[in-house]
């Protein structure tokens, strides 16, 4: 099963990530489509998987030719946060990190370097479903974190 849409060639549907896709979503929200918010979210796209902290952010869109200080990258991440676009994972001795909650996924955290690596919800399915049974609960939505080393980290 397959939706079309009416107005749009097939192959022509907004790429995940693109300009257009990006403008949709923010429109959706209610929100108007900033260069900045639009930066901040394609740049998260770009990184699919990995989650960046609020200095990472920054650096990266000044690098790309975005001009835009720290408190407005502080502000707009906390605006899309708030609106669920984005999500954070904490942990105690890091900084806090952004990713894109769109798709839902868990989270694997180095506790050395704090990077965050996305497993897609397919790769904890058993312990879901180990967790519902133990607890008798309707499971409706999950972020699961596990902590370790990553890979640069074991390495080092
Ligand atoms: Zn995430
Ligand atoms: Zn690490």
């Amino acid at each position: 099963m397959t939706s079309t849409s009416t107005t749009r060639a097939a192959g022509e549907s907004p790429r995940p990530g693109s300009e257009q896709q990006l403008r949709d979503m923010l429109r959706g929200y209610g929100l108007r489509r900033t260069a900045q918010r639009l930066a901040v979210l394609h740049l998260l796209t770009e990184e699919h998987g990995r989650h960046l902290i609020t200095a990472e952010i920054h650096e990266r869109l000044v690098d790309s030719g975005t001009d835009v200080d720290l408190a407005t990258v502080y502000r707009t991440i906390t605006t899309l946060l708030n609106l669920g676009i984005l999500h954070a994972t904490a942990h105690p001795e890091q900084a806090t990190s952004y990713g894109l909650a769109a798709e839902s996924h868990h989270h694997a955290v180095c506790t050395r370097c704090g990077s965050v690596t996305e497993l897609a919800p397919g790769a904890l399915q058993g312990t879901l479903e180990v967790a519902q049974r133990a607890t008798d609960f309707q499971v409706r939505d999950s972020v699961i974190t596990i902590h370790g080393l990553c890979v640069d980290c074991q390495a080092a």
